[in-house]
């Protein structure tokens, strides 16, 4: 297929990740405002909620009633994140069509973020993507720090590996790697999706980028090169990185929409929408959004364009 031809899927995670991880808690109509922008803007898949404790995640509180506001009939598929069998339960009597489980590639992490071992992780997981499957549902994993760890450092290759060897199947939708706190570069991006792809060939996968080191694009890049078929990103960039307190959010979607659609990959979003669609939740926020393209405008301008 040459690139011409190719079309990459954005999904939007702003609301979920990017929200969470931003000090200011927005109120119903706000995150309901914002999702309704990104569809509009022509995300079709996004990350719009998480069926966790509010009490652990203050900012992700009423997501049964943002996910009740939303419409059913749009063509967008708004995924829950789920990490237990009571967040799967909630995701489904909300009626949400998909769900998304994040484990951890690093013991340390595992047991720091999620107080289980990833051994028990993984067991969870087979046990929740069962059950949504039997419930006429989709679930995604997402394997967290797997280029690597705060506290551990380096995470072998072989770990990602095997995991994805474990969970691949038919109850898996899809596998998203995750640079949870923004530390890999290109050359990792591509070798780690090369050999996760060689040991599950008929896998969907989906790249999940942090812009906390400045690499977010170029390992956008190198998985668009390695063959991925989505990437996560978050309108305006926003978000963080609760491992380093300065840092900026996930790759800004307005940014990678840019670059591909100057690749000549097709992505169905329009950015101009996007690019409104980042500055209207940074001015909910409070504050500047990192990303880049709205400073500088699109290139070419719009009375340029053929
Ligand atoms: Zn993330």
């Amino acid at each position: 297929m040459t690139d011409a031809q190719r079309s990459i899927e954005i999904i939007d995670v702003g609301p979920r990740d990017g929200l969470q991880n931003e000090a200011e808690i927005l109120d119903i109509d706000t995150k309901v405002e914002f999702i309704r922008r990104l569809a509009d803007a022509g995300i079709r898949r996004m990350e719009a909620v998480s069926f966790v404790s509010p009490k652990r995640v203050p900012q992700m509180a009423e997501a049964e009633e943002v996910f009740a506001a939303l419409p059913d009939d749009d063509g967008v598929t708004y995924i829950g994140l789920a990490l237990n069998r009571r967040g799967l339960d909630r995701a489904l009597e909300a009626g949400c069509r998909e769900v998304n489980y994040a484990l951890v590639a690093s013991d340390t992490f595992s047991q720091k973020n999620q107080g289980t071992t990833i051994e028990q992780a993984v067991d969870v997981y087979e046990e929740i993507a069962a059950e949504a499957k039997a419930a006429g549902a989709r679930c995604s994993l997402t394997i967290s720090t797997a280029f690597g760890c705060p506290f551990q450092g380096e995470v072998p290759p072989e770990r990602v590996v095997g995991l994805v060897e474990r969970v691949a199947g038919d109850d898996t939708y899809e596998i998203a790697l995750a640079d949870t706190i923004g530390c890999a570069v290109p050359s990792q991006v591509s070798d780690l999706f090369g050999s996760v792809m060689a040991v599950a060939p008929g896998a969907r996968f989906r790249a999940h980028f942090h812009n906390t080191r400045n690499t977010g694009l170029a390992n956008c890049y190198a998985a668009t090169e390695a063959g991925v078929q989505s990437i996560d990103a978050s309108a305006g960039g926003i978000g963080g990185c609760p491992f380093a307190p300065r840092a900026t959010g996930n790759v800004p979607s307005e940014d990678l929409v840019y670059m591909l659609d100057r690749m000549g990959i097709k992505t169905g979003i329009d950015i101009d929408k996007l690019i409104a669609a980042g500055e209207w939740i940074g001015e909910r926020l409070g504050h500047a959004i990192p990303a880049m393209i709205g400073k500088a405008g699109v290139f070419p301008p719009a009375e340029l364009r053929a």
